[in-house]
C-alpha cells in the first residue's frame, strides 16, 4: 500500500521538512515538504537522497553481546541483553558509586529519547555523567548566549535573512553545511543586490566566494577581528548609545578592552587588509545586521570568547530583536537544540535549568519525584573518555553516535574504549568505528521509523511520525532506555515509578511541563497542535500564543536585572601552534554531500560524485616547495598520529595551511581519520574541544 508521511531530514540543524513515500512498509522516496517553514519544499543533495539510505544491509537488527573481551559478540534476545547490562550497571554502581557509569548520547536523538536518558542518569542512577556529541558541536554557542544574553536561545529566525542589510557569516561554510539556508541567502541577495555579505573564514569556500567581502583571517584570530570591528564602530560613532545605556551592562570595561585593538594591530594579527576590516565594520554598523556562525567559532579552545565577542557587536549596535538583526548560531546536528532543552548534558538540567543552581535542582527533583538531583557536574565529552581510560568510569553507554571517529585525539579515545569494563552501544548502524569496541550492541530504529519531536536552529519544533515499522528486532531509542531503566530500578531496590511511559507523547508532555515558566516555555504546545498547525517556534504558551519569531524585541534579557552583559574577551592563539617541525596549519570541515562519519551517506554511491576519496588540500606554493604533484601520496602527522592520503592543490587554501574533510574514518580509509591528529584541549567555559585546528608536518610518501 502506498503511503505518504511527513517528517524531517535527519542530517543538519536546518531541520527541513520532508514527505516520505513508502510502499508495503518499505521507504521508496522522499521529497521536500512544501508546507514546512524551514525549507518550503527544497532539499539539498543529502536530504533528497535520504530514501536511498533506508536499506538494511548496514543496520543492526538483532541485539548482540559478548561476555568476554576475547570472544566475538553473538546474537541474542532483548531480555538476555538488557538483563546482562542491568546486572553489570547495578553491580558497578553498588561497588564504585553512581559516577562510575556514564552515558554518551547524541544530537541526532529525538527530544523524547534525550529526555529519558537524562532522567535515567540524573534521576534514577544519581550521576550527571551524561554528555553528548553536542558538546563537540554547539556548547560554545550555548555559553556565548548565556554569558551575554542570559539564556541559551538563538534570538533570530530564518526569515531575518530576507530583512538584513548585512549578513555576517563567521566560521561557517553555509553552502556546504547548511545548504538550504544558503539557498535562502542566494534568493535574498538576488532580490536585494545591495545587501552586503561578509564571510570570515581562513578558506575561500563556496560561501566565501559568494560574499561581497571575504576576510580570510589566520586560524583562530576571530576575537581580534571582532574587537577590531568594535574599535572602528566606536571611533566612527556607529554604536547605539541609547540601547547600550538602557539595556546592557559592562560597556565601559569593554570600551577599555577594545581600545588597544587598532585597525593596524588587528589587520596584522588576522592577516587581512586594514581597509577590509574597516569596510566590514562599517557595513555591520549600518545594519540591520544578522550574523550566522557555526563550528569555526564553536570548535575552539576560545569558543565561548569568540561567540560572546561577536554578540558584543550586536549589543553595542542595538542589532538584536528586530527584523534582519541578531546573532544566529547555526545548529550542526538536527536536534542538538532539543537535547539542550531537556538538559541532556553534564552541566545542564531540564527546561534550560542550571545544575549549579540549588533551586533548579530542587525543581527538577520535584518534577521527577526523586529525593534530589546530584550537584556535582558530570564529565563532559573529553573528560568522560579520559575518565574511562584512567578507570574512574568503568561502564559507558553510547547511543546514536560514533566517538571512535568524532572525538579529538582518537588514539586516546580508542585506548579508553579498550580499557572500559563495559561498552554498551545503542545504534541503528553496524558500520561505525565504535561498533568494534562494543560488548553489547542494542539495535535502534532510525530515520523514517520513529516518533517524537525535533527542534531546529530557529527554535522550531516539528512532530515526526513513522513511515514504516521497526525493522528486525530494532526498538525505539526511548523504549530501550525505559526497558533498561525499569530493570535497573528493580536491581537497585527502587520503586518502579519513574519510567512508566508507553508512548513518546507521555514523555513529551512531561518535558513540556518542565518548561513551565522558563524561557522556552512550551506549555501551549502538544502533538495535536503540531500536527494540525504545523511546526512551531518556542516559546509558545498562554502568554505567547503563536510562538516568537524573534526574542528580545522588548530589550529585556533573561538576566536578573533584565540587561544584557558585555563580555570581555582578548585574542589568544590556538591550542597547537605551527613551528619549524610542524609548519602547516591543518583545518578540518565538511563536504557538501557527506554527513559526519558517513554511516548513512557512505552507503549512497551518488554522494561520492562530488568528492570520492579523502584528500589533503594544499596551496600550490606549499606543494611546489615540497615537490608534491597532484595525486601524490603524502603522510600528514603530528605527535598524536598520522594519516596517509593524496594531496591536491586548491586555491581555496592559503599558504602554510591545509584542509582535510572530517568524514572518512577507519571504516572507509587506512588510518583513523583527521580527528586522530586534533588536540583534546577544550574551552574552559563550554568544555568544547578544538576540533578545527592543529599543526602538522607533511612528507611525501
Ligand atoms: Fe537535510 Fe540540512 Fe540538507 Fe535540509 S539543509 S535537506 S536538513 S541536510
Amino acid at each position: 500500500m502506498l503511503k505518504e508521511t511527513r517528517s524531517t531530514c535527519c542530517y543538519c540543524g536546518v531541520g527541513c521538512g520532508v514527505i516520505i513515500t513508502s510502499e508495503d512498509d518499505r521507504i521508496t522516496g522522499v521529497r521536500g515538504d512544501p508546507d514546512h517553514p524551514a525549507n518550503f519544499g527544497r532539499l539539498c543533495t543529502k536530504g533528497s537522497t535520504l530514501h536511498l539510505t533506508a536499506k538494511l544491509d548496514t543496520r543492526v537488527l538483532q541485539p548482540e553481546m559478548r561476555t568476554s573481551r576475547h570472544s566475538p559478540r553473538q546474537p541474542t534476545d532483548w531480555d538476555t541483553a538488557l538483563d546482562h547490562v542491568a546486572d553489570r550497571f547495578a553491580e558497578t554502581i553498588r561497588e564504585h558509586g553512581p559516577n562510575s557509569v556514564a552515558f554518551y548520547i547524541s544530537g541526532q536523538l529525538l527530544t523524547e529519547d534525550y529526555y529519558v536518558f537524562n532522567k535515567l542518569a540524573k534521576g534514577l542512577i544519581g550521576t550527571n555523567n551524561v554528555d553528548t556529541n553536542s558538546r563537540l558541536c554547539m556548547s560554545s554557542a550555548v555559553s556565548g548566549y548565556k554569558l551575554t544574553l542570559g539564556a541559551d536561545a538563538p534570538p533570530a529566525c530564518y526569515e531575518d535573512i530576507d530583512h538584513t542589510a548585512c549578513l555576517f557569516i563567521a566560521g561557517s561554510n553555509t553552502a556546504y553545511a547548511h545548504p538550504i539556508i544558503f539557498r535562502r541567502i542566494e534568493d535574498a541577495k538576488a532580490r536585494n543586490p545591495d545587501m552586503k555579505i561578509v564571510v570570515v573564514d581562513p578558506r575561500r569556500t563556496d560561501t566565501a566566494t559568494f560574499a561581497d567581502l571575504h576576510l580570510a583571517i589566520q586560524p583562530g584570530t576571530d576575537v581580534a577581528l571582532f574587537n577590531g570591528m568594535l574599535h572602528i564602530m566606536l571611533w566612527e560613532g556607529m554604536l547605539d548609545q541609547a540601547f547600550i545605556r538602557e539595556h546592557t551592562n559592562g560597556f565601559d570595561a569593554l570600551k577599555e578592552t577594545v581600545r588597544e585593538y587598532t585597525p593596524k594591530m588587528v589587520a596584522d594579527i588576522c592577516g587581512i587588509r586594514e581597509a577590509d576590516l574597516v569596510t566590514a565594520a562599517k557595513w555591520f554598523g549600518s545594519g540591520p545586521s544578522l550574523s550566522m556562525y557555526c563550528m569555526g567559532l564553536n570548535q575552539s579552545i576560545h569558543g565561548s570568547d569568540k561567540n560572546a565577542a561577536l554578540i558584543n557587536l550586536h549589543l553595542a549596535t542595538g542589532q538584536i530583536g528586530k527584523p534582519g538583526a541578531g546573532p544566529f548560531s547555526l545548529t550542526g546536528q538536527p536536534n542538538a537544540m532539543g537535547g539542550r532543552e531537556v538538559g541532556g548534558m553534564a552541566n545542564l538540567l531540564s527546561g534550560h535549568r542550571d545544575l549549579d543552581n540549588p533551586e533548579h535542582r530542587a525543581e527538577v527533583a520535584a518534577l521527577w519525584g526523586v529525593e534530589d538531583v546530584p550537584a556535582t557536574p558530570g564529565k563532559t565529552a573529553v573528560e568522560m573518555f579520559d575518565a574511562l581510560k584512567s578507570g574512574e568510569i568503568k561502564a559507558i553507554w553510547i547511543a546514536c553516535t560514533n566517538p571512535a571517529h568524532s572525538m579529538p585525539d582518537l588514539n586516546q579515545v580508542r585506548a579508553a574504549l579498550e580499557n572500559a569494563e563495559l561498552v554498551v552501544l545503542q545504534d541503528a548502524y553496524g558500520n561505525t568505528d565504535t561498533n568494534i569496541y562494543a560488548d553489547v550492541v542494542l539495535p535502534a530504529t532510525s530515520w523514517g521509523e520513529k516518533e517524537g519531536t525535533v527542534t531546529n536552529s530557529e527554535r522550531r519544533i516539528t512532530h515526526i511520525t513513522p513511515a514504516v515499522a521497526k525493522p528486525g528486532a530494532a526498538r525505539h531509542d526511548w523504549e530501550i532506555v525505559v526497558d533498561f531503566a525499569q530493570r535497573l530500578e528493580q536491581r537497585l531496590g527502587k520503586a518502579n515509578t519513574l519510567f512508566n511511559y508507553l508512548v513518546p507523547e507521555t514523555i513529551f508532555n512531561e518535558h513540556r511541563e518542565s518548561t513551565r515558566g522558563r524561557d522556552l516555555d512550551i506549555t501551549g504546545l502538544s502533538y495535536q497542535i503540531l500536527d494540525t498547525q504545523g511546526p512551531q517556534q518556542w516559546p509558545l504558551n498562554e502568554k505567547v500564543s503563536t510562538g516568537l519569531q524573534r526574542l528580545y524585541s522588548d530589550g529585556i534579557f533573561p538576566k536578573p536585572d533584565g540587561r544584557a552583559q558585555f563580555h570581555i574577551a582578548h585574542y589568544k592563539p590556538t591550542a597547537d601552534k605551527t613551528d619549524a617541525r610542524q609548519p602547516l596549519h591543518l583545518l578540518t570541515g565538511r563536504l557538501r554531500d557527506q554527513w559526519h562519519g558517513m554511516s548513512r551517506t557512505g552507503t549512497v554511491a551518488q554522494l561520492f560524485n562530488h568528492v570520492d576519496e579523502p584528500v589533503i588540500s594544499l596551496n600550490q606554493q606549499d606543494m611546489e616547495r615540497r615537490q608534491i604533484k597532484p595525486g601524490d601520496l603524502v603522510k600528514v602527522s603530528n605527535k598524536r598520529g598520522s594519516l596517509t592520503l593524496r594531496a591536491q592543490p586548491s586555491d581555496e587554501i592559503q599558504p602554510a595551511q591545509s584542509f582535510i574533510p572530517m568524514h572518512w574514518g577507519s571504516q572507509f580509509m587506512s588510518g583513523l581519520g583527521c580527528n586522530a591528529l586534533m588536540p583534546s584541549a577544550f574551552d574552559k567555559i563550554s568544555r568544547q574541544p578544538e576540533l578545527k585546528h592543529t599543526a602538522v608536518k607533511l612528507e611525501k610518501v
